[in-house]
């Protein structure tokens, strides 16, 4: 079946001291019909990727399989993909008619009955028979997005290459977007490869998700797994929002102490820290606890609000640890009051301790 396998994918640009190794020794293995979000920040290889499996950029080394087919030395018009970008590339003097069909017109042998049946098919599917006859200018940046993901359908591919395709939309349509393409992703079947720098996309999205940093694979796994279990401090920032607060702890007798505060621990806690001195303390906002007034508790952070942020539903807090000039935040039940200056103490229950090796950023539970 459409399997794709990225087997140790390097790309570099320029030569000499300017070198840049845009994705370094990436592997990936995408099941028939799956899914994948790659997410990452600006410049970390995303679109180099997806662009290589495209075929528009020619990797250094490495290999791309669809099935049991070799890629990786195809040109871009011979391979079963279709790619849709952020700025869409519509042809600008064609109607949305042309613009569909042309990828057909042109690179495949498929009868005029057929790519206008196929046209007529993927228009309704998308909501937009009635656009066909406009030009693209006469178009509004979330029809011209489905008339580009329509130019791709009616290719009929074994893989779907997306790039950022709702960049360009305003967050009510990019909502709404998200929505449809999952629908589409449902009622087609088709493997898909999405690439994004927007957690939130990444994880509404995705069956698996796969993080990228300086052209570096960081993790793969369901967006769950990478928001429950991540396996580097990488992956426990960038995923989830608001990111999770990291503190600089040391283990201390039976507990993790940090500028300002000291938490008793489990054994297990402790145990994962094994002989490490330098540790980082990871803890989503979400997870903490907040108690309003001053009294002094061995096992919370006592801590003064700086910042009240009222969000609705909830209400993010953003405090510094007293005796010190550490900062994090948490997000509280909005119903809840609490004032700028007010003293507060933070419990962050052992469940919710993340660990990492501060020199490696490894997680260690
Ligand atoms: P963005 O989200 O900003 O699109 P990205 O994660 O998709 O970023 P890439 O576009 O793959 O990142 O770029 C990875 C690295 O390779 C960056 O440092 C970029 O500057 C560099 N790069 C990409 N294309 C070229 C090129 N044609 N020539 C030189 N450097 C390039």
């Amino acid at each position: 079946m459409t399997r794709l396998k990225i087997n140790n994918l390097v790309k570099t640009f320029g030569d000499g001291e300017k070198t840049i190794t845009a994705v370094e020794n990436l592997s990936l293995d995408i099941q028939d019909g799956e899914f994948l979000i790659v997410v990452g920040p600006s410049g970390c290889g995303k679109s180099t990727t997806l662009r290589s499996i495209a075929g528009l950029e020619s990797p250094d080394s490495g290999s791309i399989l669809l099935g049991d087919d070799e890629l990786t030395e195809e040109p871009p018009q011979q391979r079963p993909v279709a790619m849709v970008f952020q700025s869409y590339a519509l042809y600008p003097h064609m109607t949305v008619r042309e613009n569909m069909a042309f990828g057909l017109r042109h690179s495949t042998d498929c009868e005029k009955t057929e790519i206008d049946r196929r046209v007529t098919e993927t228009a309704e599917m998308l909501d937009i028979p009635e656009l066909l006859d406009r030009q693209p200018t006469e178009l509004s940046g979330g029809q011209q997005q489905r008339v580009a993901l329509g130019r791709a359908i009616v290719r009929e591919p074994e893989a779907f290459l997306l790039d950022e395709p709702l960049a360009n939309l305003d967050a009510k349509l990019r909502a709404q977007m998200r929505i449809e393409l999952q629908k589409l992703h449902s009622e087609l079947g088709v493997t898909t490869i999405y690439v994004t720098h927007d957690q939130t996309e990444a994880m509404t999205m995705a069956d698996r998700i796969a993080i990228m940093n300086d052209g570096q694979l960081q993790q793969i796994g369901t967006p769950l797994e990478c928001y429950h279990k991540p396996a580097n401090r990488f992956v426990a920032g960038f995923i989830g929002e608001p990111s999770m607060n990291f503190l600089e702890v040391e283990k201390r007798g039976d507990s993790l102490a940090g500028h300002g505060f000291d938490l008793s621990v489990s054994k297990k806690v402790l145990d994962a820290a094994g002989t490490k001195q330098k540790l980082t303390l990871g803890v989503r906002p979400e997870l903490i606890n907040v108690e309003q007034g001053a009294v002094t508790d061995s096992d919370g952070i006592d801590a003064v609000v700086d910042v009240v942020e009222p969000i609705g539903k909830e209400t993010n807090i953003y405090m510094t640890i007293v005796d010190s000039d550490l900062e994090f935040m948490a997000t509280i039940d909005g119903r809840k009051n609490i004032d700028q200056g007010e003293r507060v103490i933070a419990h962050i229950p052992e469940e919710a301790i993340h660990l990492f090796d501060a020199d490696t950023g490894d997680a260690l539970i």
